[in-house]
């Protein structure tokens, strides 16, 4: 565990890098307000500091103080060291920010027990900030496929539009909905229906840029979205997808499971807003119309969502 000391005393400084050395921590010292500042805003940097009050160029209250108005989500926890000893200076410190106070010269047992328990709220706040990372993940990605959700995908789409329309660029929708695919529940069963989804969507996501998005709109339906994507490329996409799908069958057990997918595309090329609903309209009619000419095949919407 890395710990930054800051503090302009020499003595007081080195005493501190020897106790806490001894205790196990990696220990960063430096003896100015400033550095203390650009070390602790650092990418990687120390998650817990012991700061003194007087110090050049800039003193603790206000590396406190930068420090809760830049580091975001990062927290750092900060023990503010002093030899003010004032309930006033207490007061104003923690209200800087300083999450503990301790005043000089310091008791090495206490010093001790109060960096452990700031090592335990740090702990806390790592749990808090994984928990959360996994409910976002959960509410974002389909459990079956990993892809996104339906409501993640509409929200990436929102959010492509408008870069488009800053941007005067294109982006190229496609609905793929795999065919019969009752059929293969009916003859092989739920589960080997869901492998063969699992394995489907594998097989589109390869065939994707890094930069595209695809979700699971419904049962056997998926929203792909391609910014900056044309036409022309739209459609060699579609067909390599198509074929990737259908190229080699799908190995489940004793099972070859040969799937197909029908793909229609629509996409949106001028700089005018437009809904995200019109475009997806347009992809599913062609979707449609891919359907009806017999399956298996990639068809592009006939105008373009808004004139
Ligand atoms: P079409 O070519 O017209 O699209 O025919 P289809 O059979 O694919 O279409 P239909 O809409 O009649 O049936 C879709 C099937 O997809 C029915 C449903 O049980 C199945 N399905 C939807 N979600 C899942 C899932 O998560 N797992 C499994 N195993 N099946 C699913
Ligand atoms: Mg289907
Ligand atoms: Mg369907």
């Amino acid at each position: 565990m890395k710990i930054l000391i800051a503090d302009d005393d020499k003595y007081l400084n080195k005493l501190l890098q020897m106790r806490l050395s001894n205790w196990g921590y990696n220990v960063i010292a430096v003896n100015n307000g400033r550095e203390a500042m650009n070390i602790l805003l650092e990418e990687d940097g120390p998650k817990l500091a012991i700061l003194d009050w007087m110090m050049p160029e800039m003193d603790g209250i206000n590396v406190c103080k930068e420090i809760r108005s830049k580091a975001g989500e990062n927290y750092i926890y900060i023990i503010l060291l002093t030899a003010r000893d004032q309930m006033s200076d207490f007061l104003e410190g923690m209200e800087a920010g300083a999450d503990d106070f301790m005043t000089k010269p310091f008791k090495d047992q206490e010093l001790r027990a109060r960096l452990r328990a700031g090592l335990r709220i740090l702990d806390l706040q790592d749990d808090l900030v994984t928990a959360r990372d996994a409910i976002q993940y959960q509410a974002n990605h389909d459990p079956l496929t990993g892809r996104w959700t339906r409501a993640a995908i509409f929200e990436i789409l929102e959010k492509e539009i408008c870069r488009s329309v800053r941007e005067d660029s294109v982006i190229s929708v496609m609905m793929i909905d795999l065919d019969h695919f009752k059929d293969v529940n009916d003859q092989f069963g739920h589960l080997a229906g869901d492998e063969v989804l699992r394995e489907t969507v594998k097989r589109l996501q390869n065939s994707l840029r890094p930069y595209d998005s695809i979700g699971r709109y419904g049962g056997e339906e998926f929203l792909v979205v391609l910014p900056g994507c044309k036409e022309k490329d739209a459609t060699h996409l579609a067909e390599r997808m198509r074929d990737a799908i259908s190229k080699e069958p799908i190995l489940l057990g004793e099972n070859e499971i040969t799937i197909t997918c029908s793909i229609g595309i629509s996409m949106w090329q001028s700089g005018r807003p437009v809904l995200s609903m019109d475009i997806i309209e347009k992809a599913d009619k062609a979707l449609y119309k891919a359907k009806n000419a017999g399956r298996n095949k990639v068809e592009i919407c006939e105008n373009y969502p808004v004139e």
